[in-house]
């Protein structure tokens, strides 16, 4: 069964052939490097910048303006990039989102800012954002000018931020642009969380984190990374600092409970991606993913790369409860994944290895409380489906061992309770950001609480409020 997200609740992706090739899709050495959002020319740029309008203005902020999380200043940039000033257009991007090169390729724009095109009225395509706000990034880091604030006079204030992912990233840099002494931790060795190791390939590598990362140094963000906050960490940051901020995000994959998921060539989907990443990549044939969000559709376009005969996604409900971003599931089925909706996994078949799926048919009940619906077993609807790897895509556990080592924080299911307007916890030494909150969004909605953080930081230690 092939039904898509439902197309009222959903913009209906508007066809890009210019912009995406499936047909590159045949050749497994390109499919892996091929970029959905890659670079465009200089006079590429120049000719999309003159298509867009320019709307808005100080007091009507333009529509892609207003449905951009990190509030980036779109007409101003692209009008900086239409008189041939691509490194303004980029000072304008990070003065907004520091992570401004990594969201031009792994934002979901075609429901953000594109979605949000006034062009979109008049059936034409809309300006293609994403590709600009790269085009300026990267001009500005070709030219090897990281356009660096100049480091504010220090307030002596020190504050920790733990976890490097786009959260901290963001809170950090606010912060020390905002004089305070900042150290940045993360367990691992390199800055970025999940978009350096779970962020598919195909929309993100690794560049441009290097650059966006070299900011924070040159402004004067301490780091230290391969460093474990545990709990005799946690009291030596507390004993010293003014405010800590948890950019934590989520743990590991939850697991869909099934028998045999320990066979060889069963996965969970950040080791799945993490193995791509590195260019270890895992051999497949017929392939299902488990889960029915963005990491499940991410994990299938990927394994359609890896060279899979056969990529079957299963889902317990209908397509309409999905996650989904509509553009992301039509180009799915265009390159051949297919969906088994109202289907679930019961257990995985094999003989140390993986050879194929028991699955059974789901039916609906009632709406549960989150609106989407319960589902149960048909009685006697099972069914087997052949296959050498099964990647899960569920989504991941919340870090709540950690958190519950901390007085006054609350938790809801695992995630952080804040004030959404300062980021502050039940307990007032810390403040959090990220996916540590929602349990799982996106790059620049974790940018977007990361500077609320911030600004409540500053709120809180110096009595000033900033506008976000
Ligand atoms: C498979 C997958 C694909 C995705 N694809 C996209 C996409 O295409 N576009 C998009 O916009 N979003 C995507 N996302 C979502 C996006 O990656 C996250 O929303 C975003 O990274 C959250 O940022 P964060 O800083 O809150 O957490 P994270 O990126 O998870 O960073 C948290 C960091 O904290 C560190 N940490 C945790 N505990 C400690 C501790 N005690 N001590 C030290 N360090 C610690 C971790 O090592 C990690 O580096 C995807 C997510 C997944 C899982």
């Amino acid at each position: 069964m092939q039904a898509g997200p439902d197309p009222k609740r959903k913009r209906k992706a508007t066809p890009r052939p210019d912009l995406y090739e499936v047909s590159h899709l045949s050749d497994p050495g390109k499919a892996m490097t091929a970029e959905l959002k890659s670079p465009i020319s200089h006079q590429d740029a120049f000719l999309e910048a003159y298509r867009c309008l320019l709307c808005g203005g100080p007091l009507t902020p333009a529509p892609c303006m207003l449905a951009c999380p990190a509030k980036v200043d779109v007409p101003s940039f692209i009008g900086a990039i239409s008189v041939g000033e691509p490194i303004e257009a980029a000072e304008i991007i990070l003065d907004d989102n520091p992570l401004g090169g990594t969201c031009a390729r792994v934002c979901p724009t075609e429901e953000l800012c594109e979605g949000s095109c006034v062009l979109n009225s008049t059936q034409q395509r809309p300006v293609d954002i994403a590709r600009l706000q790269r085009y300026a990034i990267d001009q500005a880091f070709k030219e090897g000018d990281l356009l660096v604030p100049q480091r504010p006079q220090p307030n002596k204030m020190r504050v920790a931020v733990i976890g490097a992912g786009p959260a901290g990233i963001t809170g950090a840099f606010e912060l020390a642009k905002l004089g305070y002494k900042v150290t940045l931790y993360d367990s691992r060795p390199a800055t970025g969380g999940l978009v350096r190791c779970a962020i598919a390939p195909y929309r993100q590598l690794v560049d441009p984190l290097e650059q966006e990362t070299a900011r924070l140094w040159e402004l004067g963000v301490e780091f230290r990374l391969t460093t474990m906050v545990d709990a005799r960490l946690k009291e030596e940051l507390e004993s010293s600092c003014a405010a800590i901020l948890l950019a934590i995000g989520m743990g590991e994959d939850a697991s869909a409970g099934c028998e045999g998921d320990k066979f060889k060539g069963v996965f969970p989907s950040l080791r799945f991606i993490e193995r791509i990443k590195a260019t270890n990549y895992p051999k497949v044939g017929k392939v299902a993913v488990i889960g029915g969000g963005n990491t499940a559709i991410d994990v299938a376009r990927e394994a359609v790369r890896l060279g899979a005969s056969e990529v079957t996604v299963l889902y317990p409900r209908h397509a309409e409860e999905t996650t989904l971003f509509s553009v992301d599931y039509e180009e799915a089925v265009e390159e051949g994944v297919q969906f088994a909706w109202l289907t679930s996994p019961v257990k995985y078949e094999g003989n140390g290895s993986v050879t194929a799926v028991r699955c059974m048919r789901m039916m609906l009940g009632d709406p549960g409380s989150s609106g989407r619906h319960r589902f149960s077993p048909v009685d006697g609807s099972e069914f087997l489906i052949e296959v050498d790897t099964v990647v899960e895509a569920i989504g991941q556990l919340p870090r709540a061992e950690f958190l519950s080592q901390i007085p006054g924080i609350e938790l809801t299911a695992g995630l952080v309770k804040v004030n959404p307007e300062t980021g502050e916890t039940g307990n007032g030494m810390y403040f959090a950001a990220g996916d540590a909150l929602n349990g799982g969004a996106t790059v620049v909605e974790a940018v977007r609480l990361g500077k609320v953080a911030a600004a409540g930081i500053h709120q809180k230690l110096m009595g000033q409020a900033i506008d976000n």
